[in-house]
């Protein structure tokens, strides 16, 4: 049923897609309307319809009737008060035309079957949709105002109906509706399709990943228009010292307010970020609020990332333009940022490729430079640090991020040791470890929680001067 929304086959990587949706204020990740139906338990108090002696103009209704399409059936249901859009739905006859037309046609046939149901009124309510129908127009209607500046292609239709609605109409139906009979939520859905259709161009409805995310309370009319994000892969090659991967907020002011005097009013702890020399052209090319940026793994701020580069999933979110020339914004990223951020490999990808670059680990390959304290023997040097290669390491959460990874012991693979080139008591050498090897302290062992380490092979102080990624050993 298109009506019914987020609750069909959640993958693992579309939970964490509602989860999303969840946080833009429509409580859980299951039932994006559990709020609306507390509103609607308060707001619906009168009975209008208990069902076992229902009257109108003085004839008792005869519950024993035969289902649709019997013609009794069909007498039954105008005589209870439906309306002529759900008498074509409950039906169960064919007809010509669709909608409250074939509805209208199958009342006059009733009426010429049978004179006296001619002399009953048409109650106010229909009893199976409580004349919602008469909505849709209106509906579209507000659906075209807020979705005609955006560029989209594909829409998904999430109703919100109430539950005791759903239950009522659900009710009368099975026991009097055709077999078969559209429930009310897909019908009513439908409806609106239909309309969107009438009204624009190439349209088309899914299940899952819309362009549009378009939520219609059937109980306040509220209808909301929710752009979802989209997602571009790539590899950035970091080239300068000194740039975060993410934006990172002012400390002192945390980025609110127009900043502070420490950040001279830009909000952020540091101008650059790749995030955002990356993400801002996407962001200005694709109208869009704002992005969130997700790297297979990060470096350290003072650490370059060189070779190929990482891969990454920029998510720009709410676009009001989905396309864009993507060679055309990897020249101007790779022109505005130029000796601080290269990207390069674009192309365009969807939610779960987030996930794919957060869980792959991936081995990596450095580049680290650092000076010894009283340097022994060259050969000893090459000798020691040559024997780190294909050992395991048990490191303990460095002293440095302590504060923010809970203290425990890791166990790290040292894949390879080469290049090693010693000049003065300034030692270089490039290493191939697993994913997650903290690779400054293989060199100055954190005081001794980093074992085996350079230091500790050398025995001697050693001081990290720098530290390139060199490849990625992914995609
Ligand atoms: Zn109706
Ligand atoms: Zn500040």
């Amino acid at each position: 049923m298109t009506g019914d929304g987020p609750k069909e086959d959640a993958s693992a990587s579309e939970e964490e897609e509602w989860q999303l949706y969840s946080s833009a204020g429509y409580a859980s990740a299951d039932d994006p309307w559990d709020d609306l139906v507390a509103i609607n338990e308060d707001a619906d108090e009168e009975e209008w319809f208990d069902g076992d002696d229902f009257e109108t103009s003085g004839q008792t209704v005869d519950w024993d009737s035969p289902p649709c399409p019997a013609p009794l059936g069909i007498v039954h249901m105008i005589r209870i008060g439906t309306c002529n859009h759900c008498l074509h739905r409950v039906a169960g006859r064919r007809t010509e035309e669709t909608g409250a037309e074939a509805g209208a046609t199958l009342r006059k046939e009733a009426f010429a079957r049978d004179k006296e149901l001619g002399s009953s009124e048409i109650p106010e309510l229909c009893p199976l949709c409580e004349n919602l129908f008469e909505d849709v127009e209106n509906i579209v209607e507000r659906i075209v105002e807020q979705t005609g500046e955006l560029d989209h292609g594909t829409i998904q239709i999430g109703v919100h109906v109430p539950k005791d609605l759903i239950q009522e109409e659900d009710r009368i139906r099975t026991r009097h509706g055709a077999s078969g009979s559209r429930p009310l939520k897909a019908s009513f859905t439908e409806s609106i399709q239909m309309g969107i259709r009438q009204r624009m161009d190439g349209v088309e409805f899914v299940k899952e990943r819309p362009d549009l995310m378009i939520l219609i309370d059937c109980l306040t009319l509220r209808v909301d228009v929710d752009i979802r994000p989209v997602f571009i892969y790539g590899r950035y090659r970091k080239l300068e010292r000194g740039i975060p991967q993410t934006r990172w907020p002012c400390r002192a002011c945390r980025g609110r307010d127009g900043g502070c005097e420490s950040c001279e009013g830009s909000g952020l702890q540091y101008l650059d970020s790749v995030q955002d020399l990356i993400g801002e052209a996407f962001r200005l090319a694709l109208r869009a609020d704002n992005t969130s940026f997700h790297g297979m793994g990060r470096e350290d701020i003072d650490v370059r990332c060189l070779g190929r580069g990482r891969p990454f999933v920029l998510e720009v979110k709410h676009p009001k333009v989905r396309r864009t020339d993507l060679e055309e914004i990897e020249k101007a990223v790779n022109s505005n940022a130029a000796g601080k951020v290269e990207i390069l490999e674009l192309r365009w990808t969807n939610r779960s490729e987030v996930s794919r670059i957060k869980e792959t680990r991936a081995e990596k390959s450095y580049t680290i430079r650092f000076t010894i304290e009283d340097p022994p023997e060259d050969s000893s040097i090459i000798e020691s640090i040559s024997s780190l290669s294909g050992v395991t390491l048990e490191q303990q959460t460095p002293k440095r991020v302590s504060h923010r990874r809970a203290d425990k012991n890791r166990k790290r693979k040292i894949t390879s040791v080469d290049n090693i080139v010693i000049d003065g008591n300034e030692v270089q050498f490039s290493v191939r470890c697993e994913a997650g090897t903290y690779v400054k302290e293989l060199v100055h062992s954190d005081e001794g929680r980093t074992v085996p380490s350079v230091a500790g092979v050398l025995e001697r102080e050693c001081q990290v001067t720098w530290l390139d990624v060199e490849d990625i050993h992914a995609d």
